[in-house]
């Protein structure tokens, strides 16, 4: 999947389905992630398929381990071992940033006029603490970005149909987003949260247009014919991957 926001002249970026890759069972099989025990060659061949697909060099792929932060990861800065970042940056053609999720929210961040992007993981954590704020941030202090030009995408992830939550993320939520409505919403049994909402608010917040944010992904959980979900699967499936580079 792609997004028309993106000027694909500019960039290559896309949030690939489940389907085309080599992964069997539950992450029948296009799973692009190592951390949950799929066999490696699977996993290597699946992102080589999404490389080649996309037309990107699989060599110049750069992803790191997520920890449901805020940290931003500017590619080329020094990273500690292990890299642990939840955004990655860059404003050097030819690298292409990856976030993974598979329910949590993966986001793609172009600027077409300065030839920034960003790839961003935000789950609840995240998105509560500021994952996007530092996102846009970053963007605009290190490389030069006016948030007004920059264009967001959110992938494929877990909607507001299926995101029940405990009190503890609605009070969450209120605390960092106090007055924003639709935010949560009532369910059959406990209330959901839409983090597609949250995650506007946010970069409506730090500058962003609200006609350059494209959230209307659809929901992993609800679609098991083509996206992966922990909520549903839990461990034994698979993950997802969006991607963005700036072309050479
Ligand atoms: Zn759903």
């Amino acid at each position: 999947m792609t997004s028309p926001l993106i000027p694909t002249d500019l960039f290559v970026h896309g949030f690939p389905t489940r389907h085309g890759g080599v992964s069997t069972g539950r992450r029948d099989s296009l799973n692009l992630g190592y951390r949950w025990g799929d066999a490696p060659e699977n996993v290597a061949e699946n992102r080589r398929r999404v490389a080649s697909c996309a037309g990107f060099d699989i060599e110049r792929l750069q992803v790191t381990k997520h920890v449901h932060g805020t940290r931003v990861w500017v590619v080329g800065d020094p990273a500690p071992d292990p890299p642990e970042f939840d955004v990655l940056v860059t404003d050097k053609p030819g690298y292409t940033l990856g976030a993974f999720a598979a329910d949590c929210v993966p986001i793609v961040l172009a600027d077409p006029v300065r030839r920034v992007v960003a790839a961003a993981h935000a789950g609840w954590r995240g998105t509560v603490a500021g994952v996007m704020r530092n996102a846009v941030r970053t963007m605009a202090e290190r490389l030069g970005s006016r948030p007004s030009d920059i264009l967001v995408v959110l992938g494929p992830s877990i909607g507001p149909c299926c995101f029940e939550v405990g009190p503890e993320v609605v009070a969450a939520f209120a605390s960092a987003l106090p007055g924003v409505r639709g935010l949560v919403v009532p369910g059959p049994e406990k209330p959901h949260v839409d983090l597609r909402v949250a995650t506007r608010a946010i970069l409506e917040q730090e500058g962003v247009h609200g006609e350059h944010v494209d959230d209307q992904p659809p929901c992993t959980r609800c679609n098991p014919d083509k996206f992966f979900s922990f909520r549903r699967d839990g461990q034994e499936g698979g993950v997802h991957m969006g991607f963005i580079g700036i072309r050479g």
